[in-house]
């Protein structure tokens, strides 16, 4: 699990406190939650598409 991460949503730790990662490929917006309420919302929400209406990227297509 470590190196750069992946961009999407990444979620661990599902056997005790649960955290949830956000990474956008295009700007690099990151958002993380922790907590089983917390993860369970954020989740739900599907995160990569909302976050895809406001994304706005920086830099040029990698
Ligand atoms: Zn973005």
């Amino acid at each position: 699990m470590n190196g750069p991460w992946t961009a999407g949503l990444q979620i661990r730790g599902l056997d005790s406190t649960p955290i949830a990662d956000f990474l956008c490929g295009r700007c690099g917006a990151h958002k993380r939650v922790t907590g089983r309420t917390e993860v369970a919302k954020f989740t739900s929400t599907n995160p990569a598409a909302d976050h895809a209406k406001r994304c706005t990227p920086t830099v040029g297509a990698a």
